[in-house]
This record gives structure tokens, C-alpha cells and sequence, in this order.
């Protein structure tokens, strides 16, 4: 795994690329955002719709959410920034296999 964070801007990257979604986790922008719960999804086999997605904020859920997962967060546009406000989990249910990207990843 080569695409490590470079330490001189650690501001740049979550703070782990396993998982870089929990509450007050922060983004450059809405694609930044975008980007890393297509990441987490793909990584961690979890599978997630986009629930709701306005100019200043979106909201993701599980694809299964209440079936029973309930698994669904919310992220706000700030200043400058997009910040995760809300985190609800955990994300239990695993997907075998998703398609929605090229799940090339090692
Ligand atoms: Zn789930």
C-alpha cells in the first residue's frame, strides 16, 4: 500500500484510511467527502445509499437501513469545510461484493 498520507500536511488526509468517517471528521469538500464514504464503503464491505443530498448537506444511509442496520450519518458544509455532524452506527451488515466501483484496491 504506497498512497500513505504525507506527514508534512496531515491536515490533508483523515486520520486513518481504513476509516476516516466519524463525528466531527472533517473534509475539504463535498467530492473529499464523497471520495472517502466511497473508501470506507469499498474497504469495509459496506454497502450505503445517499438518503438525502442538498447544496449544504447530505445524508447517507445503509442500503439495508432499519433492516436492521442503522447505520447513517450526516455531513454539513461549514465555512470552508465539510464536517460529519452526525454518526449513527455501527455499520454491521457486510456486502459480499460491490460493483458501484473498481473494488481494485491491493
Ligand atoms: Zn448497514
Amino acid at each position: 500500500m504506497e498512497a500513505q498520507a504525507d506527514p508534512e500536511f496531515p491536515e490533508d488526509v483523515p486520520p486513518t484510511m481504513e476509516n476516516s468517517l466519524f463525528l466531527g471528521a472533517m473534509f475539504d469538500s463535498k467530492d473529499a467527502l464523497r471520495h472517502a464514504v466511497k473508501m470506507y464503503s469499498i474497504r469495509q464491505h459496506r454497502n450505503y445509499t445517499v438518503f438525502k443530498s442538498k447544496v449544504t448537506f447530505v445524508d447517507y444511509r445503509c442500503k439495508w437501513y432499519n433492516n436492521p442496520c442503522k447505520w447513517r450519518m450526516r455531513a454539513r458544509e461549514r465555512d470552508y469545510y465539510w464536517e460529519i455532524m452526525r454518526y449513527v452506527g455501527p455499520h454491521t451488515c457486510v456486502t459480499p461484493t460491490l460493483t458501484q466501483d473498481n473494488p481494485k484496491m491491493d
